[in-house]
This record gives C-alpha cells, structure tokens and sequence, in this order.
C-alpha cells in the first residue's frame, strides 16, 4: 500500500488545476506584455486569475502580486517592510521563534543589516500569546510578522486578534499562510491582514507559483528587478500557466472547506487517538488549535530518520519535521521552540493528511506506525535504559 501523509511538504497537482495551466503550455503560448491580440488573451487570463485569488482572500485584485512561491513572497514582504521602516528611523520586527526559514533567515539578514529582531515565544501549546506580542510592540517597530498556521506542528495562531493589535497601534501585519490557504477561510480584511504569502504546491497547484497579498495603502517594494510586469512590484514574465493553475486550484479548494474539513480532522483525530496509544508518545502543538490535515508526535527513545525509513518500506511517505530541515542531524527549529528537549525533539514524526486521504490509508497508518515504534525502541539502547530506569522518561 502506498501512503502519501505529506501534504504539508507539497500536494499533487489537482485535475482542475491541471487542466487550467495546459492551455497556456500549448495554445496560448504568447507573452502578456506583447501587443498583438494573441497576447491579449493571455493577458486577460492573468487579470481572471487574479480577480480569483481576490476573491478568495476578501481581498481587491490589484492588491494580490504573483511570485514564484512562498518563499519568495515571505522575502519581500518582510524585506519590503524593512525598508519602509528604515525610512522613518524604525528598525524593529517581531516574529515568533517558530516561523519557516524563509521568515527566520530573511530576518538573520536585516539583524546584519541592523534591524533588532524580537522572535515571540510561542509556549508549550505552539501558540503565541497576545500579551507577549503586545508587551514586545514598540516605537520603532515597522513589522509584525507572525505565521497563520505552523508547518511541522500545526498549530494555527489567533490571527485576527493579533491583527486587530498591530492595527491599533499602527504597525503593519505580515503572515505567512502558506499552509493555511485553501484549508481554512481567510479573510484578509475581517482578519486585519496586511500582508499575507500564499503557495500554489501546498494546494494542488504546481511548484514555483505564489502570490503575495498587499493591502493597498502599504508601500511595496520589489525584490526582483526588470521589466515592469506585476505593476513594476515583481519583474519577469510571467508564469501565466502557474497562475491559471493557482487560481482553479484555490477556487476549488476554498469552495470544497467546508466539506473537506469533517472529513480531514475525524481522521486527523483517528491518528491522533491511536498513535496516542503508545506508550511515552505525546502529541506536539495545541489539541484543537490547529491545521484540520497536520499532526505532529514524539515517540520517546526512537530517531526520527529511522522511523521514516522503516515507514517509507511499508509504504508511508512522512516527515520528521519540515522537508527543509530533514537530512540535518539537528532537531527542529519548531520543536525546540515548544520546549522539547534534544533527545525527545529527535523523535518526531509528521502526517499531514489532505483531502486526497482516504480511510484505508489511515488504516495503514495507525497498524503500521505501532508496529514500526515497537521495532526500534527493542533495539534502541536509549529505550532499554529509559526502561530498566537508568534514565527517567522524559514524556
Ligand atoms: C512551504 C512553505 C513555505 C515555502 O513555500 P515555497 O513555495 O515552497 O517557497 C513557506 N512557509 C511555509 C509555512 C511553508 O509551509
């Protein structure tokens, strides 16, 4: 049986959203920016894909940039801001100490550059603290930066209050939502967003296309020099293709939320239920607070990778942590940041389930991954001294 349990990494390519690129492959090859009529098509598809992603988010079309993923979108909003701040002398932004590193390391950057950066704690329940975030606002802070929903643990932040915060004290609000798009209602203007990165792979769009939402009084500024395509915000020609593709594939996944979602957490919750059986296990990240398709555990006594390879022979694709991370030997960033110590940090496991998920699969998953624990804490030296009360159990 082959299970794929890792939506949070990246998504198959939806048939909607496959069918919408394959014109722009084939027949409608022409660039936007030509002038002739057989371009013009293709421009008015862009305008159609973005009034789609508009839509979706409660946001106006020319306020939505398309990028070339998540990363890139993180990149310039956050450097965008930065120098918006620079201009009035602040040089401060806070953010949390879980972000993705696209987050993190474009913040390492500015530090370097001179910005102060304050990273929010975010507890043992993966979930920030208003307090926290309203005791660390200051003067000088030009950005709020604060991830929708967490991509090893899951776990989903109060995003509008937190907004309704930066609102009233003027600063602007930055979220990466990459892996809460097309799973959860967003509404950038109920939800006081400012500026929110989206990816299209996350989805069931293809790789390599995202967009970034920008609410239309705050200033951007481009990453990407040339040509003037994207309002003269993000230049190159663009991946109309990709677009099309985005577009059908958030159309149909933020109209399918309130179907897809029961049916994900009841067997997100089966997981949960089951694994969580094992003895010496515990479950990362807030019960509730949370993606409907992510789980993320701990297994104490056990690796990680060797975990992963023994379900990858029966057939399970998952995660240790984020696909970024995986094949460094040091725990997760996010793991840490809710308090695990090293050696329990090392053995996690993420599922994240999607809506391609079937019962059957979960079958699989809750038979096999007791088994495969079992397996490796018998042959785990750490296990047998935890066991014969060498050292204490840590869960
Ligand atoms: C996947 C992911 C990204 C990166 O998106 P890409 O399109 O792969 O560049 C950024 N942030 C989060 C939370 C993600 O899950």
């Amino acid at each position: 049986m082959f299970v794929y349990a890792d939506n949070a990494a990246t998504t198959s390519v939806s048939k909607t959203a496959l069918d919408a690129m394959l014109p722009f492959l084939t027949e409608y090859y022409g660039n936007p920016s030509s002038l002739y009529s057989f371009a013009q098509q293709v421009t008015e598809k862009v305008a159609e894909a973005r009034e789609t992603v508009a839509r979706c988010l409660g946001a106006q079309p020319r306020e939505i940039y398309f990028t070339s993923g998540g990363s890139e979108s993180d990149n310039q909003a956050i450097m965008s801001a930065a120098r918006v701040g620079a201009r009035k002398n602040k040089k401060h932004i806070i953010s949390t100490k879980f972000e993705h590193h696209a987050v993190l390391h474009t913040l390492k950057r500015l530090e370097k550059e001179g910005y102060e950066v304050t990273l929010l704690d975010v507890h043992e329940d993966g979930v920030v603290r208003l307090e926290d975030l309203e005791a660390a606002l200051r003067e000088d802070t030009c950005l709020v930066t604060i991830m929708f929903a967490n991509n090893e643990i899951g776990t989903v932040q109060p995003i509008k209050e937190i907004g309704a915060l930066c609102r009233a004290k003027g600063v602007p609000f930055h979220t990466d939502a990459v892996q809460a798009v097309g799973h959860m209602h967003i509404d950038v203007e109920e939800m006081n967003i400012d500026m929110l990165s989206l990816s299209g792979h996350k989805f069931h769009a293809p790789k390599g296309i995202g967009a970034l939402y920008v609410r239309k009084n705050i200033p951007l500024f481009n990453l990407i020099e040339g040509g003037g395509q994207e309002r003269g915000k993000r230049a190159g020609t663009e991946n109309v293709a990709g677009m099309a593709a985005l577009a059908a594939a958030l159309k149909e996944s933020c109209e399918n939320i309130d179907i897809v979602t029961p049916r994900i957490t009841a067997m997100r919750d089966r997981i949960i239920a089951e694994l969580s059986k094992i003895p010496h296990s515990r479950l990362n990240g807030h019960r509730e607070k949370r993606v409907p398709g992510t789980v993320n555990m701990c297994f104490e006594g056990i690796e990680g990778e060797a975990l992963l390879l023994l379900l990858d022979r029966k057939g399970i694709c998952a995660s240790s942590g984020s696909a970024c991370t995986s094949g460094s030997l040091d725990p997760s960033h996010v793991l840490l940041s809710i308090g695990l110590p090293h050696e329990v940090a090392h053995g996690s496991l993420r599922l994240s389930i999607g809506e391609y998920t079937t019962e059957e699969e979960i079958d699989h998953i809750v038979k096999v991954v007791p088994q495969v624990v079992e397996y490796l804490r018998n042959m785990s030296p750490v296990w047998d001294e935890l066991e014969r009360g060498v050292k204490p159990h840590l869960i």
